[in-house]
């Protein structure tokens, strides 16, 4: 789960982060009178979106008057903010940061990531901040300063220090970085976190380290246990297809293609939705069900699948092991009842109880296509919206 830039500085902050003075606003009037109370005569009014990139995207404006916090305001209200994180869509803006603006000295990148081969939490740090990482890996790649962490010890005081040195800091600034970094390590421990990015870490024209942007992300599994990163989710900046599953405790992931996929194991869904681009077709979504799939689990993964406009045909592929096929059967069964179903449905089951599953299918009466191996179902799952799409798809209504 990601969060807002306000927040994390927030949460950064109580770890001993320094951050500029800003203040939260949900409307221009608002914006303009957080600025006046905030003081002094610049401001950078800053769009709150889940994404990064909002500098070159208009949604960072640096105001020399209330009025123009004002003005600046009014052009991000309401208006989707497109930036190359967010995809063609963009993201809403609700609400708008306020902050003090900060004189800059340096600008340094700052990352905490999961390093997945070493297992560890990985710093990575760059002299040239303000650009992308991945701007950074490409153009001055001999810039980039990695260290990991050993869990067992965490963030040791030397290899703080060692990289304030390596990003060539002013040794007056050496502690003020190893506090920086030790809060970063411990936020992001304390609270699951997957990501923690600084982007840019300044040094100040009166020498201090300032953050200047932040960005979080959280382990979704993690989030029973911190009720108050949980309590930040915001579903205006989610795919609302997204947001859907998760209320609903299902795994999903919305794609751009229109063969919709229902699979219970996130293995088994990966390879369905490879076995469908191999048969030539396009997944609309990742969909994992779970393994012990109830029958009105299988109805809520019908409906939730339906729900995206773009799905013109679904394949349903059950591996049963701790489930059993004739109770998934009966899923579908009455999912394609309740529900009005008018694309074509395809079925593979295997596992327990197969045979009492395929019965009920055939029995149904519905006009359900079997298959029995992945490719198969793959293929027909094709075959039956190419095949459609001859014939003209009609309105459908769920
Ligand atoms: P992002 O584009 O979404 O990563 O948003 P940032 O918060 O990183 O802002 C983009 C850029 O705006 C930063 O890289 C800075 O160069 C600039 N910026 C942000 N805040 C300030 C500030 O207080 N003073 C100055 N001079 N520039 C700022
Ligand atoms: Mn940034």
């Amino acid at each position: 789960m990601d969060i807002h830039e306000y927040q994390a500085k927030e949460i950064l902050a109580n770890f001993g982060v320094d951050v500029p003075s800003g203040a939260l606003a949900y409307s221009p009037e608002q914006a303009a009178y957080r600025a006046r109370e905030l003081g002094g005569d610049k401001w950078i009014v800053k769009a709150q979106v889940h994404a990064g990139g909002r500098g070159k995207a208009g949604g960072v404006k640096l105001c020399g008057t209330e009025h123009e916090v004002h003005e600046a305001c009014e052009n991000m209200f309401g208006r989707k903010l497109v930036t190359h994180q967010t995809g063609p869509e963009g993201k809403g803006i609700y609400r708008v940061y306020v902050e003090a603006a900060v004189p800059i000295d340096r600008e340094i990148y700052l990352g905490f990531v999961l390093d997945r081969s070493s297992q560890r939490v990985m710093i990575v740090a760059s002299s040239e901040g303000g650009m992308e990482i991945e701007e950074i890996s490409a153009q001055r790649p001999d810039s980039i300063v990695r260290s990991t962490v050993e869990p067992a010890v965490g963030l040791q005081e030397f290899q703080a220090r060692e990289i304030a040195f390596k990003l060539g800091l002013d040794p007056a600034l050496t502690q003020h970085m190893v506090r920086t970094l030790k809060a970063c390590y411990r936020a992001f421990r304390e609270f699951d976190a997957t990501m923690v990015e600084i982007n840019p870490l300044v040094v100040t024209g009166d020498n201090r380290i300032l953050a200047l942007d932040a960005k979080m992300s959280f382990d979704d599994n993690a989030l029973f246990r911190h009720p108050q990163i949980a309590e930040l989710r915001d579903k205006s900046q989610e795919d609302p297809r997204e947001s859907r599953a998760a209320d609903r405790g299902l795994s999903y992931v919305g794609l751009d293609g229109n063969i919709g996929c229902i699979v219970n194991g996130a293995g088994l869904a990966m390879a369905t939705m490879d076995t469908i681009k191999l048969a030539g077709g396009e997944p609309a979504n990742f969909l994992d069900i779970g393994g012990g799939a109830s029958p009105e689990r299988v109805a809520k993964a019908f409906r939730l699948v339906l729900s995206d406009s773009n799905v013109q045909a679904i394949l349903v592929n059950i591996f049963a092991g701790i489930n059993r096929c004739d109770w998934v059967a009966e899923g579908v069964v009455q999912a394609l009842r309740e529900l009005q179903v008018d694309v074509p449905v395809v079925v593979r089951l295997a596992g327990t109880n197969v045979e009492e599953g395929q019965k009920i299918l055939a029995k149904s009466g519905l006009p359900i296509i079997r298959a029995t191996t992945l490719m198969e179902a793959a293929e027909r799952a094709v075959g039956a919206w190419r095949q459609d799409l001859t014939q003209g798809t009609k309105m459908r209504a769920v």
